[in-house]
């Protein structure tokens, strides 16, 4: 018999923590998993999943608007902040349920509490003033918004925490941050008919992504009215009778009626005893782990946003089903985390995998470039001033294809299925000999023929 009370106790029930609590289990182990918030953690409950949601929402207007030229008389539309909000309430409840269900159908224990580690085999279940002893430890706490206490008057401002929750839709708002969330929340609040702004410290926004990416977004915002504003950060905000006024560092005063701060998310370890259980972290923050997400001391392990690899969420899942492959499944398994295809949910969307141009270039020594940038045809009849771009950066001597990169409808869908074909090392050839399917976007991938540049 074990000396402890389970094999494997895991600490956060989101991505990472519940992929692994259910494979283990399956395994035979005895598990027990301590969410402090709500079962499905970030993604589920605050991240991906709503924000989709909000996603689809702001759509509707364009699709009203477009409407028209395919014969369509659409008459007066209106807005509803509080019915949106309230059934995705719904649904993410709804989500939640099933993940609870599921992990109690797999057998795991499930303890609603907030659990720190009091050595390297003992947690502390808060709520419930117990503590429980595992041989097997997995941190997956994530990670949580960034907040800039430097700037005066922060505190009238919202992170992606609360956004999902607020009372009233503002008419004005001002997003800070040029990531991937604060880009998409600026397109959310645009298309349901808000003043935006988006405010960004850096030269262009979506720092790390493909240049024409960059550049493309930044325009096709421009063009549905949001203002983009970089090189620039909040000096103050202040709240006054009309609202909140912001000033920036170029001393212009912007008003608004909601702030809501993107400015980056940080791993989650604060109060977790990680000192007491002796795991280590980097500068960042982040727990240090191996391959196999084995943090320094040997029971201990991690994954997901916790260690600050690739915070996303079918990276967390991956890795917690990699962990419990490798210590209850007697199948050591490390997760490749090359090439992993990704979608940023703007309008229009963003769909990429593999290497950006600028990026190649610094790690090949001859790169060829196909770029095609023209109007989708549904844009034709609906008449809307949107271009489609598709790029793909190819390796000028061996003609592997090492990144593929979209902006235009559907974007994240093309890049799912890019993703194969770049991770299998798939060539230009290879892809010139796939037949179109047409009509389509995505056809143009298998028809560039041209180079646009090579060096
Ligand atoms: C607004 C937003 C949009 C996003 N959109 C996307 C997207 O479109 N696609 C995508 O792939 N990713 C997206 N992400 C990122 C994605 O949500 C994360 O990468 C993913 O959730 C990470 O999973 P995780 O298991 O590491 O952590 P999380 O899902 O954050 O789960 C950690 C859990 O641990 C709990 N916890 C923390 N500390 C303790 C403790 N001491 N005791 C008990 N419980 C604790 C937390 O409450 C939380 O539920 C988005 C994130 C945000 C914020």
């Amino acid at each position: 018999m074990s000396r402890h009370d389970y094999d494997l106790l895991i600490i956060g029930g989101g991505s990472g923590g519940v992929r692994a609590a259910r494979i283990a289990a399956g395994y035979g182990a005895s598990v027990g998993i301590a969410e402090e918030y709500r079962f499905g953690g970030t993604c589920v409950i605050r991240g991906c999943v709503p924000k989709k949601l909000f996603v689809y929402a702001s759509q509707f207007r364009d699709h009203f608007a477009d409407a028209a030229g395919f014969g369509w008389r659409v008459g007066e539309t209106a807005f509803d902040w509080p019915t949106l909000r309230d059934n995705k309430d719904c649904e993410i409840a709804r989500l939640e349920g099933l993940y609870r269900r599921n992990l109690e159908r797999a057998g795991v224990e499930l303890f609603d509490t907030r659990a720190v580690l009091e050595d390297r085999h003992t947690v502390r279940l808060l709520s419930r003033a117990a503590s429980v002893t595992a041989k097997t430890i997995l941190i997956a706490t994530g990670g949580i918004p960034y907040v800039d206490n430097s700037v005066p008057g922060i505190e009238h401002t919202i992170t992606s925490n609360e956004v999902f929750h607020m009372d009233r839709f503002p008419e004005r708002v001002i997003v800070a941050g040029g990531g991937y969330i604060a880009v998409e929340f600026a397109g959310i609040f645009a298309g349901l008919g808000t003043e935006t702004t988006l405010l960004y410290r850096g030269e262009e926004i979506l720092r790390g992504f493909d240049d024409d990416l960059r550049t493309g977004l930044h325009a096709e915002y421009e063009k549905k009215g949001i203002r983009v504003i970089c090189n620039n950060v909040f000096r103050t905000i202040e709240k006054t009778e009309g609202g909140l006024l912001g000033t920036i560092t170029d001393g212009s005063k912007i008003p608004a009626d909601q702030i809501l701060f993107a400015i980056g998310r940080r791993p989650f370890t604060e109060g977790l005893g990680l000192e007491t259980a002796g795991v280590a972290t980097n500068d960042g923050g982040a727990i240090e782990v191996d391959t196999y997400s084995r943090t320094n001391v040997e029971n201990i392990y991690a994954v997901g946003d916790v260690t600050d690899r690739i915070n996303l969420t079918p990276v967390a899942i991956r890795e917690g089903h990699a962990f419990a492959d490798t210590v209850f499944g007697a199948k050591p398994t490390s997760v490749d985390h090359d090439n992993v295809a990704t979608a940023v949910f703007s309008s229009p969307e963003i769909g990429t995998v593999g290497l950006g141009e600028a990026e190649a270039r610094s790690r090949f020594e001859e790169i060829d470039i196909y770029r095609s940038r023209f109007r989708p045809m549904k844009h034709t009849l609906g008449g809307r001033d949107e271009q489609m771009l598709m790029k793909l950066v190819v390796d000028g001597r061996s003609d592997r294809v090492l990144g593929c990169h979209i902006i235009g409808p559907d974007a994240g869908e093309m890049a799912q299925l890019l993703g194969i074909a770049v991770k299998m090392g798939a060539t230009k050839a290879d892809f010139d000999a796939t037949i179109a399917v047409h009509p389509t976007a995505a056809e143009e991938f298998v028809t560039m023929r041209e180079k646009v540049a090579e060096s």
